[in-house]
């Protein structure tokens, strides 16, 4: 199969649909939103019922409110999307030998099994049309661990299994499957641990950005959620078909330890 010459629209993505989890906030919002301005229709999954409805509406997509966790909900999910944005996640922050099974169990369905799920169903649509494009956003934490972060850093590591195996098999169809691993990113969930530790250290927020976030990264800022979200549209362009079963660290230098 000549998987070049069916590439998207020049200009853009207009004619493709893209499915993006956990696209009301943070990364998924800025994904949800790029892959709208390129002319993609979008699906917007997930569990807010508000922000994901006002978000489809803004970039003329369409909601599904699912809960990820749950198989059967994200096995009514559609299957013709030519774009798969893995995106939803969650944290929790514990030792492993407090850290509650059902909160570990939890964030493997949200973040692996949910993934595997929305990929075995869009697949087909894939490879019927020999263009498929699957950006799993990963995390530094697909690459390195941290402590107290099991179960996450487990999730993350699951999904870049996946995102391989997804790129060996998709490659004669037309497929590319790629993680981004972002370092922080300036979002709700960064927001809420940059609360959390200060009230945790006793010091102000500045100091936990600076001093514990930041500590291995050479680029010493947060990143955007806007700056991720080019990364998975650029992903997206036919300038990136050969780029296939890739980790993408977009982490200010912090691997580069
Ligand atoms: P966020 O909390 O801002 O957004 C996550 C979204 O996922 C929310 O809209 C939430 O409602 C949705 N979601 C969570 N559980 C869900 C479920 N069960 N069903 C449906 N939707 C659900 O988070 P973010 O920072 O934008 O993170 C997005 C992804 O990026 C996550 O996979 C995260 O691990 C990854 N990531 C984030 C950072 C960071 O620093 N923020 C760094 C690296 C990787």
């Amino acid at each position: 199969m000549d998987t070049t010459s069916d590439r998207p629209p020049a200009g853009g993505l207009s004619g493709r649909t893209a499915l993006v989890t956990g696209a009301a906030s943070g990364i998924g919002l800025a994904c949800a939103e790029a892959l709208a301005e390129a002319g993609a229709k979008v699906y917007v999954v997930d569990l807010a019922a508000g922000p994901a409805g006002e978000l489809a509406e803004r970039i003329n997509g369409v909601a599904h409110v699912v809960d990820l966790s749950d198989p059967a909900a994200v096995d009514s999910l559609p299957t013709d999307a030519d774009i798969v944005v893995n995106n939803a996640g969650l944290q929790h922050v514990a030792p492993v030998h407090e850290f509650p099974p059902e909160r570990f169990a939890l964030i493997q369905r949200v973040m692996v099994e949910a993934p595997f799920r929305i990929l075995r169903r869009t697949l087909p649509h894939m490879y019927a049309q020999g263009w498929g494009r699957v950006v799993n956003i990963s995390s530094v934490h697909g690459l390195r661990a941290s402590a107290f972060k099991s179960a996450y850093v487990t999730a993350k590591h699951g999904l870049e299994g996946l995102s391989k195996t997804v790129a060996l098999e998709g490659a004669p169809h037309g497929v590319t499957s790629n993680c981004v691993n972002p370092g922080y990113v300036r979002t709700p969930l960064v927001e809420r641990q940059i609360a959390a530790q200060s009230l945790a250290h006793g010091i102000p927020e500045e100091e936990v950005v600076e001093r514990i976030m930041l500590d291995r990264t050479a680029v010493k800022r947060l990143i955007e959620p806007g700056e991720v979200a080019q990364l998975a549209l650029w992903l997206c362009s036919p300038h990136a078909s050969y780029l296939t079963g890739a980790s993408l660290p977009l982490d200010g230098g912090w691997t580069a330890h």
